[in-house]
């Protein structure tokens, strides 16, 4: 399956461990008879990707709007060089998530595109001030950081808060998509499928933490140890985020609690 109809993608040059491949653009145009566009995320500041935005945006009879998935560096810091081509405003959650918006959107705030219907959901979770936004006639999510095409999504406290990730994951199980376009890596098309590996893989890694917390009492780099041991190193720190995220989810749950001894060591046991 291709991207929607009307919908294309420019990838940004931002590769890296944690973006992959780099930031999916998204620009949907109005349709059948009606001028105009929106974007997704614009990006990184590069002058070469913001510039080939605007000019395909241009050639679509213009940039209606700049939507914001997030307010995180490789998705917004090109959005004040975008408005400056195109004289398009910026919208997103919040201005303490995206200093550079024109206008804030509501949870399930709808607004049209021309002919087409894009709602907005506000789905917290990866960082507090997280939408995505719903192509209504494509049954098509523009998912942000709320799911990947490729890797894992980080949950870092404590902008990212696990109990509000696992709540978001699930209102989106609860909604028909056709597909999910992450903003890194490609589309997913079996949304469902996706969303259900999602969730059972977080119940997984809960189980893990509470039984890495059977014998007595750890501290988290030694649940680092045990539970990533067959991971890249260089991927141990934010598993440490990952799996502090899981553990304040719990002891907010009253399941976990934490003691520090008389050098300040902060370990966690079962409550
Ligand atoms: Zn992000």
């Amino acid at each position: 399956m291709g991207l929607p109809n009307g919908v294309e993608l420019i990838l940004a040059p931002n590769p890296s461990l944690l973006t992959g491949p780099g930031t999916n653009t998204y620009l949907i145009a109005a349709g059948e008879g009606h001028g105009g566009c929106v974007v997704i995320d614009p990006g990184p500041e590069d002058a070469g990707h913001l510039t080939k935005i605007a000019e395909m945006a241009e050639a679509r009879g213009g940039l209606n709007a700049i939507l914001i998935t997030h307010g995180h560096p490789d998705h917004v810091e090109g959005a004040a060089r975008l408005r400056e081509l195109t004289g398009a405003p910026v919208l997103a959650w919040s201005r303490a998530g995206s200093p550079q918006a024109d206008a804030l959107l509501a949870d399930e705030q709808v607004f049209l595109i021309g002919g087409r219907q894009v709602r907005a959901l506000h789905t917290p979770g990866h960082r507090f001030d997280h939408l995505c936004f719903l192509l209504e006639d494509a049954g098509a999510l523009f998912a942000g950081d709320l799911v990947a095409g490729v890797g894992t999504v980080v949950i870092a406290p404590p902008e990212g808060d696990l109990a509000e990730y696992m709540a978001s994951l699930r209102r989106l199980l609860a909604l028909e998509l056709r597909v999910i376009l992450p903003a890194h890596g490609p589309q997913i098309d079996e949304p469902r499928t996706l969303l259900e590996q999602y969730i059972a893989h977080r119940n997984e890694r809960e189980a893990q933490v509470l039984a890495g917390l059977a014998a007595g009492p750890v501290t988290v780099d030694a649940l680092v140890a045990s539970i990533y041991a067959d991971v890249d190193p260089r991927l141990h720190p934010m598993a440490a985020l990952s799996l502090t995220a899981h553990l304040l989810k719990l002891e907010r749950e009253g399941r976990v609690a934490r003691e520090a001894d008389a050098t300040g060591t902060e370990r966690w046991r079962l409550a």
